[in-house]
């Protein structure tokens, strides 16, 4: 992008930023825009929108901050292009947001601020990020969604669930790579989840899920998933991937179900047999926290390249849950 391009985009979306609770007007006028001029495009999004606007002004945020260097916005417009597939985005879609951006920024800016060639630079980068999401969407393989049913529920902790689920398609994935769910008791209520295992041939993948106090769709997870339900499941997304350089060290910090995508990778690089000599560091407040260590101590046996140290804040359960440990969980090292 030109230079004036980028500095009409950057100046007219900083005075819109000056305009009191400007961002926010933008936000609530141009999804007002789309939802009137596109009626269909309202089913793809949650009732209550908060969330959603906060999203949009960070990304776009992003965004302008990053177009001098567009190589590192990529990335993430591609991903958007991928994640987008979900809700059965079309060509037609891009440009009705398009329109409803220009005009909700128009209105806002007023005529004093929103010229001819305002209106054109952003015309022009709305275009460019439409065709940059479209293109990597058109070549992401497979359905836009898999439904993926329930075979497998554990409460491992009282706000902590494992749930397997069978696909209905393959699904080629980064071990590391996550991918957003919808479940049935929450409609477009979309979240994301690392997979917590490699690609297996017969389809089934693994979540590990915390309830998150106050939260729409964790707690339905953790507390109603059954086994039979069926959830959507998006493309495949994130780039954390394997480490591929066998001859150097790694060291990975989890806490809590953020050991999900690591060991994805551990197990997936035990398979492959070229294991890097790594640390894993798993965290939590008390012992009984570390709920996966069983899997864990499996990985070091079969791996001597790996080492798994516990952190906890406490060395001791609470007295709440100190009889409920499994004995595998209060074993290991600490
Ligand atoms: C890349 C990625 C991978 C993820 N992988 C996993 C995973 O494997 N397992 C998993 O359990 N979760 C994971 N998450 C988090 C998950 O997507 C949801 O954000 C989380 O489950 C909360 O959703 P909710 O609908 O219950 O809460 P919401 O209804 O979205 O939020 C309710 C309130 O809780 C706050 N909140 C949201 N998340 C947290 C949090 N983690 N801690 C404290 N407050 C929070 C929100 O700000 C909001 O105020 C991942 C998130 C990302 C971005």
């Amino acid at each position: 992008m030109d230079p004036l391009t980028i500095s009409l985009v950057r100046s007219s979306f900083k005075s819109i930023g000056a305009i009191p609770e400007g961002e926010e007007k933008f936000a609530r006028s141009f999804y007002a825009i789309l939802f009137a001029t596109h009626p269909e495009t309202r089913q793809h999004f949650p009732a209550a929108m908060d969330t959603q606007r906060d999203r949009l002004m960070r990304a776009i945020r992003y965004v302008i901050d990053q177009l001098e260097t567009p190589e590192s916005v990529l990335p993430l417009l591609a991903q958007l292009g991928r994640d987008h597939r979900k809700y059965g985005v079309t060509e037609e879609h891009y440009i009705a947001v398009g329109e409803a951006f220009a005009a909700a920024l128009a209105d806002l800016a007023g005529p004093e601020l929103w010229t001819d060639e305002t209106d054109h630079a952003w015309r022009l980068t709305i275009a460019l990020i439409a065709s940059i999401m479209t293109e990597a969407a058109n070549s992401d393989e497979g359905p836009p969604t898999r439904v993926g049913t329930v075979i497998e529920h554990r409460r491992v902790l009282g706000d902590l669930a494992i749930v397997r689920l069978e696909l209905d398609h393959t699904m080629s994935y980064e071990p590391g790579q996550y991918v957003s769910v919808q479940v049935p008791n929450r409609p477009r209520m979309w979240r994301y989840l690392s997979l917590a295992t490699p690609p297996t041939p017969d389809r089934i993948v693994e979540f590990h899920v915390r309830r998150v106090s106050g939260g729409w769709v964790s707690p339905a997870i953790v507390g109603e998933s059954q086994i039979g339900d069926t959830w959507l499941i998006g493309s495949p997304l994130g780039s954390l991937g394997v480490w591929r350089e066998p001859r150097r060290s790694r060291h990975m910090i989890g806490e809590g179900t953020g050991i999900a995508p690591l060991r994805a990778q551990l197990i997936e690089t035990a398979q492959r047999g070229d294991n890097p000599r790594t640390h894993l560091f798993v965290g939590g407040t008390y012992p009984c926290d570390l709920y996966d260590l069983d899997m864990l101590w499996a990985l070091t046996r079969t791996n001597p390249r790996l080492t798994v140290i516990t952190v906890t804040e406490y060395s001791d359960n609470p007295w709440w849950v100190s009889r409920t440990v499994s004995p595998a969980m209060s074993m290991g090292p600490s």
